[in-house]
Order: structure tokens, then sequence, then C-alpha cells
């Protein structure tokens, strides 16, 4: 069995951070990939009109100064493929590729407490020990595929958009449709429906959405940002979701309504999801956010023709950005096209599939393509799959049970020398998540160089510590608007998940400091052992 000092699993934007940055301290590392290509959630999200909604030159790694300066976005927004090519460029600029295993999915990590070394097994069979276990592995990585009654009776093809197929989709001539009207759902509708002949979306929920603005990056902006890049960075390390640029600190409800209407109408025309900063009370103020939700609602309305349509894309019943807002490319005005249909599944749910399409309790939809972009099983999903087996056999889906315990986001209890990155309990999801993977991944290399150099054997979180920071994450949740609608923030878009509170909403900047501070005080919250506990409990027996 191949001896390990660090194994990675999952080669995307994290992975190969940590690959980078570990094997810098010196240690023998190596990352496992299910999927037969590295970028993770990039590699596999290949749907036409796939982009970021975070800006380019946010959304990249902020590690390497002369990689910063070497490449050069084309978008504001980069598309799917950009993005991977910026991977590939990555891997291979700091020579990644040869400890990457590929088609290495882990199915089984073990913790042996008498080594304090992890066991780490392929669905293949081979296996690795290993010192630390890094897990990697995305929080929007594991699909969710509904099962109609009748779907595998269907003649035409069935795709989902995070598993988007290798071989070229001709929409051309086609009946699509498009299942999920979140981000994926909305990015891909305008691009489809210039191809297809028809194209039905299926919306059970509306979203909000903020145009994307996007445009190709002048040499001009090109050369500013990166002139200024570091400032640039320190922008979005401070701001509460790492995006670069200052939020407002007026609350909305301190202005005049014409005021207020000058920021939104700018924050429309350039913000994309960095709206929600509008004010800084948007999600914290009910009566904050309905000025800002009616602002929105009020302008997607006007993009919409059709009486009847309008007043279904219109979203109700939920606070802008409580749930993850889309940022669009002419999503909304794609309803005034002749060849696309928005069936609402409110109004008329899916009762079957056919072998000809679709059959709602209205009428048969017929199709060649249908398309689920019907999102994930959100933060825990991929964590949960294998079987992860900690300290006296406990599983982390046993751990787990009530949803995720996490101490800072990072250590588990019962779970030692495992570390998670941008998992349940970090800013994840609500940040920027370049920022959160890096700030991550910098902290847990400079643990493992105290552990490293203390000639330790063991960290591992501690049980008061992990409760204590649950608390905290809910407390800071509790000042929010997000508890107040269902969403896969809080665990509602897979039936039977515990309905708990996932990532962290207190901000990237407060999270670091979380991190800093438990780093100063000899990582307070963790337990660093010179011996395997289980060794030392042997011996005092
Ligand atoms: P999502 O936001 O979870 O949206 C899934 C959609 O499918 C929702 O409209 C949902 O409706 C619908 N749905 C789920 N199950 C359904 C069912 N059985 N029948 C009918 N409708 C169903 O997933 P996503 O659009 O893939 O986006 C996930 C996340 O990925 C985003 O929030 C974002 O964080 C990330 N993303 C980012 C980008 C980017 O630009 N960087 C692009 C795409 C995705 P309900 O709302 O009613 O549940």
């Amino acid at each position: 069995m191949e001896q390990l000092d660090v194994l990675i699993i999952g080669a995307g934007f994290a992975g190969l951070r940590a690959l980078y940055r570990l094997r810098g301290l010196g240690k023998r590392v190596v990352v496992l990939e299910a999927s037969d290509g590295i970028g993770g959630v990039w590699y596999h999200n290949a749907y036409p009109g796939a982009r970021c909604d975070v800006e380019s030159f946010d959304y990249s790694y902020s590690f390497s100064p002369e990689l910063e300066q070497e490449w050069r976005w084309s978008e504001r927004y980069a598309t799917q493929p950009e993005i991977l090519r910026y991977i590939n460029h990555v891997a291979d600029r700091f020579e990644l590729r040869k400890d990457i295993l590929l088609n290495t999915r882990m199915s089984k990590a073990t913790y042996d407490e008498e080594a304090a070394r992890w066991i780490i097994t392929a669905e293949d069979g081979r296996q690795w020990s290993t010192h630390y276990f890094v897990m990697c592995v995305g929080q929007l990585s594991t699909t969710k595929r509904p099962n109609y009654p009748g779907q595998s009776t269907f003649g035409g093809e069935i795709i989902h958009s995070g598993e988007w197929p290798k071989h070229k989709v001709d929409f051309v001539g086609k009946r699509v449709a498009i299942i999920g009207t979140g981000s994926s759902g909305m990015q891909m509708t305008p691009v489809i429906a210039k191809q297809a002949s028809h194209l039905t979306v299926f919306q059970r929920t509306a979203n909000f959405s903020i145009p994307a603005a996007n445009a190709p990056v002048t040499d001009e902006e090109d050369a500013t940002v990166k002139a200024n890049y570091r400032a640039r960075r320190e922008q979005a390390w401070n701001s509460p979701t790492g995006l670069g640029f200052k939020p407002n600190r007026q609350s909305a409800l301190d202005v005049t309504p014409e005021e207020r209407e000058k920021v939104y109408e700018a924050a429309w025309n350039r913000w994309g999801f960095g709206f929600a900063l509008a004010y800084y009370d948007i999600l914290l103020s009910k009566p904050a956010n309905d000025t800002a939700a009616e602002f929105i609602r009020r302008k997607i309305g006007a993009l919409i023709d059709d009486p009847v349509t309008r007043e279904k894309l219109v979203p109700q019943g939920h606070p802008f950005a409580a749930r993850r807002p889309s940022v669009d490319s002419g999503y909304f005005q794609t309803f005034n096209r002749n060849n696309v249909e928005l069936a609402d599944l409110k109004e008329y749910p899916i009762l079957e599939f056919t072998p000809k399409g679709i059959r709602t309790a209205e009428k048969l939809h017929e199709f060649d393509i249908i398309i689920f972009a019907t999102g994930f099983d959100a933060f825990t999903g991929s964590l949960l799959k294998p079987a992860i087996v900690g300290r006296d056999g406990v599983t982390l889906k046993d751990k787990w049970g009530a949803g995720p315990i996490t101490q800072l986001g990072v250590g588990v209890a019962g779970f030692p020398n495992m570390l998670i990155v941008v998992g349940p309990g970090s800013p994840s999801l609500l940040s920027n998540v370049m920022v959160s993977i890096e700030e991550q991944i910098d902290w847990l290399a400079d643990l493992i160089k105290t552990m490293e150099e203390g000639g330790l054997a063991e960290f591992e979180a501690l049980p008061e510590a992990e409760r204590a920071w649950v608390e905290h994450v809910n407390e800071r949740a509790r000042e929010t608007l997000y508890l107040t609608t269902n969403s896969y923030y809080n665990g509602a878009e897979v039936a039977g998940k515990p309905r708990v509170f996932m990532p962290y909403s207190g901000g990237v900047r407060s999270y670091r400091r979380f991190l800093q501070q438990c780093a100063a005080e000899g990582y307070s919250g963790f337990a660093l052992r010179a011996a395997p506990a289980a060794k030392t409990r042997k011996a005092s027996a």
C-alpha cells in the first residue's frame, strides 16, 4: 500500500490549490479524481450558456502574481470552456498532473486509530495509507435527478445539466424541455431557445435574477485590474462575500425612495450577484429587502410581453437573495420568442413521462430532448457518498444524521486528521468560493506545518468546540432572512434531508478572523496530540 503524507479527494479548484500548497511543504501529496478530467463542477457543467456569475478577475486564484498577470480573461463573466482552459493551464503551469489520479473514485476511508492514519480505498480496490485526508469534493457536485413515473420509457435523450455529456448535443430543429429554473436552467434557456424548434421551460418556483451585463474585457480594463490586482484582492478578502467591490454601508431604509431607485438602477445595470450588497441590510431586514424585491420585480416584469407569462415569471413569496438568485443574459426576454413556452408546474404538475414526452395535468408535451436543470444534493451530497469511518467505527453519515456538525467548517470530532474544504459551516456557497477555498487551504497548510514541525501525530476537533460553532452558525443565520424560505441553504432541496442551515452567513472576513484566532491560540477547538489518543488511552489503562 502506498504511504502518503496527504491524500486529497477531488481535482477541482479546491483540490488543485490544496495540491499546490501542500506539495510546497515538501509533503508527498496525491489527488484522487473520480472523473476522466480535472476541473470538478467546471468539467461536468458543460451545458450551453454555462458561465460564472462572479467576475472572472475575482473568480481566479490569487496565490501567484505571475499567474494573475499572464492569464487574460476574455469576458467579464467567463464561460465554462474558458474557466476549464484556465484550470488546465494552472495544472500544466504548476506541474500538478503528475500527482493526480484520474478515473479513481474513493469509496471508503477508514481511520486507523492506533496508527493515526487513514486507509483510503478506491472503487477498484486500490488502497493508500495517508497521515492527512482532505475532502475537496465541492458543494454542488452530487446531481439531483427527479424520478417520474415512466421516465425510463422516454424515447429521446434525458440529460442533467451537472452531468453534461461529452458528445455534442444538437438542438437544431429539436423539441426541448428544461425542467428547473435555478441558475443552470436560466443560463441555458436563452442559448437553447435560439437553436431548438420549440423550447418548454418547466418552472416550479420563479427565481430572482439580475442581468449579467456581460461584456468583453478590454485591454484597458485588463491593464487597470492587473496594475491594481493586490488592492482588488484585499477588497474581496475583506468584503462580506468575497466579491471585488465595496458593499454599501447604508440601510435601504435610511434613504429617500428616489435615492434608492438610483442605487438600485446602478446595481441592476452592473452589479449582478452583488445587487444583494446595494444596501447592507437587504438580507437582514424584511422591509429593506422588500424595497429591493419590489424594484427587481418591476424590472423583470418590464422585460416580458405576455401578461400571463409575466405573472408567472415574476418571483413572489420569498425575499430577494434568501434563495440563491441568478445572474442571467436575456432569460426573461427569451419568453417573448414564438418558439418558447413556460409550463407552470404549480398549476399543472408533471404526472408522468411517456415515450413521447411529458404528461402534465394539462396536456402531453412532446419532446426530443429533456434536460434536468434540477440542481444538486448541496453541501453534504458528495461528502456523504463515500463511507467515511472515523473513531470507534462511527461513520460521517451517522455523525451528521441530524445535519452537519463541524468545528469552523473544517474539522469533525471523531474524524481526526481529516479536513473539509468549503464544506458546511464555512462561507462556502454564500461567498465567492475562490476566496473561501484559498483562505481555508492556507489555514490547513499552516495546521499541517505546525503538526509536522512539532512531530505531532493527530489533530481532532473537540466536541464542545463543534457545538459552539454550530450554534454560532445558526445564530448568524437567525439574524438574516435565509431562514424565512426553503432552499438548498437549509436542506430543503432533498426530501428527508435534515433541515439545518448549512453555510456560515457571517461573511468571509469574519470567518477568516475565526480561523486566524484559532491558529493564534494554538488551534483552539482542536486537540493536537503527540501520540494517537487510542495509544495513550491504552497505555494508561
Ligand atoms: P438549483 O438552483 O437548485 O435549481 C434547481 C431548479 O430545479 C429549481 O428551479 C427547482 O425548483 C427545480 N427543481 C428541482 N427538482 C425539481 C423537480 N423534481 N421538478 C421540478 N423542478 C424541480 O440548481 P442549479 O440551477 O443547477 O444551480 C445550483 C447552484 O449552482 C446555483 O445556485 C449556483 O450556486 C451554482 N451555479 C452557478 C453558476 C454560475 O454561474 N457560477 C451557474 C449555474 C449554477 P424549486 O426552486 O421549486 O426547488
